[in-house]
């Protein structure tokens, strides 16, 4: 059985980011896994009870998620973490791809918290609950890496 991808759904042209924009991501790779029927989408924010649009929120020193307004949003990003978890878990994806530098999303990194648009070293809650359980998480720029990886 090949595995499925778990795909941030922005990357899949569904307007769900934050300011109502999506990251549309084409790709030979993503559209061969398309035609096998082996992508699943999910929003993390959005399935974690988050509006669209929503105001930007970044990972603060103390772990907790807040908006740009000051607004703890922890719960509702730990939230989208379990389900996107248990969506990858249902549908057999070993792999994920998923939307770098998002505080739900971002792989490796992420913003440091001061909304200044400085990224540091980090995954966002989405991946890292991922990569804990054994999933291989790439971003929007390492889909040679991925396909690699999943094979074909
Ligand atoms: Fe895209 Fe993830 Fe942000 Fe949803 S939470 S808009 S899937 S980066």
């Amino acid at each position: 059985q090949p595995s499925s991808l778990l795909v941030s759904a922005c990357l899949l042209g569904q307007a769900v980011r934050y300011d109502g924009g999506h990251l549309l991501t084409q790709h030979p790779f993503i559209e061969l896994l398309r035609k096998q029927n082996r992508l699943v989408s999910i929003c993390p924010e959005v399935i974690g009870g988050l509006p669209t649009p929503r105001p930007p929120a970044e990972l603060i020193a103390s772990g907790k998620i807040v908006t740009i307004d000051g607004d703890d949003v922890s719960a509702q990003f730990q939230k989208g973490a379990e389900l996107a978890l248990k969506k990858a878990q249902e549908t057999g994806c070993s792999f994920a791809l998923l939307a770098a530098g998002s505080p739900s999303c971002g792989n490796e990194r992420i913003y440091d918290g001061s909304f200044s648009g400085k990224l540091i070293a980090g995954a966002g809650a989405t991946a890292q609950l991922l990569m804990d359980h054994g999933i291989r998480v790439f971003n929007q720029h390492q889909l040679e890496q991925l396909e690699v990886a999943m094979g074909s």
